[in-house]
């Protein structure tokens, strides 16, 4: 069967039944597709959109776009859609889980009192405090924005680093470094794909005291600095959904018990899920209708 419409990667099975139901998508690329629906963690490569001649536009349920290579599809004039806006809560609330988890070491303490430490040992060290603490965002988009309005409710102070000036009431640093050097928190949701914005000497200027929370992606970090900075105390704590090679994750990382590892579940919840399987949905249908996408990627 020939469709429009190719399902180009494993997609969650409500909306690839939505997708079969609608459009009669196909999961075999054919020269009669138009719209290739995918996932941020996927993408499509050179190679897959070289296959598929009659391409038109790309439909990611997912708001990072660093899978997908932009210099090929552009080079074609393919539209590229992602499902901005609908996972922003989803992920901001897990980034705040991350934060309060390891500078509280919610998760090491439940170990302390499974591993049966609390009556062997007496109780736990004390920990560093959420409210009140300096949090610098690296990103301040959707997601970092609504961070920040989380974290207004724990009076924290918030400072961030884009790659342009902001009109937003937080004080703007003008490389990471900077910011690092400022923050007690450094909170990453910027777009990955590029060099890591975050090495050696961002966590040497966070310092001692420092924790990093990654929602962004894991190539913004270089990891085995990180890894370094958290094994020899140049760093406190970190918090991670985000990792270099998904879904594997350095033994090193997973052996230390001042990080918490969440296996990229930014957006992982029924709700939002759902959503952005609806809006999917609706840039396939609009395009198919009047080759317009509803949240193309400018
Ligand atoms: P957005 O609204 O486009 O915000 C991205 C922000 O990052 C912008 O403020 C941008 O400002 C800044 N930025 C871009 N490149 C940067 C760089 N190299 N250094 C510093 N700042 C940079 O996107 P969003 O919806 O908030 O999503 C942000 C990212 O979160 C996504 O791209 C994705 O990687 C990640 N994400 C993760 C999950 C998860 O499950 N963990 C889920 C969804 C999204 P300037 O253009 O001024 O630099």
């Amino acid at each position: 069967m020939s469709s429009p419409v190719l399902l180009a990667h494993p997609l969650q099975a409500d909306l690839a039944a939505d997708l079969v139901r609608l459009h009669d998508a196909v999961s075999d690329p054919s020269d009669g597709v138009r719209v290739a629906v995918t996932t941020s963690r996927f993408g499509l490569s050179a190679d897959e959109v070289a296959a598929l001649p009659a391409l038109e536009a790309i439909v990611s349920f997912g708001v990072g776009y660093d899978s997908i290579d932009l210099e090929a599809v552009r080079s074609r004039g393919i539209q590229v859609a992602t499902t901005p806006g609908v996972l922003t809560d989803a992920v901001a609330d897990l980034a705040v889980g991350l934060l309060i988890d390891t500078v509280r070491q919610v998760s090491a303490s439940d170990r302390y009192v499974r591993g049966g430490r609390w009556a062997a040992d007496g109780n736990y060290p004390l920990t560093g405090q959420v409210t009140g603490r300096k949090v610098g965002i690296v990103g301040l988009g959707r997601i970092g924005h609504a961070i920040a309005d989380r974290l207004a409710g724990f009076r924290c102070e918030i400072g961030y680093h884009n790659r342009s000036v902001a009109d937003v009431p937080y004080a703007y640093h003008s490389s990471v470094a900077e910011l690092a050097a400022w923050a007690d928190v450094l909170v990453l949701a910027a777009p990955g794909g590029g060099d890591p914005v975050v090495g050696a000497n961002e966590l040497a200027a966070l310092g001692a005291e420092g924790h990093v929370v990654n929602i962004g992606r894991g190539s913004l970090v270089d990891e085995p600095a990180l890894i370094a900075a958290l094994t020899d105390g140049t760093i406190a704590g970190a918090g991670l959904d985000v990792f270099a090679d998904e879904p594997h994750v350095p033994e090193a990382l997973r052996a230390l018990d001042n990080v918490v590892l969440v296996p990229h579940v930014g957006s992982g919840t029924r709700e939002t899920r759902r959503a952005m399987a609806d809006l999917v949905l609706a840039n396939v249908d609009a395009f198919l209708e009047r080759g317009e996408l509803v949240t193309p990627l400018s």
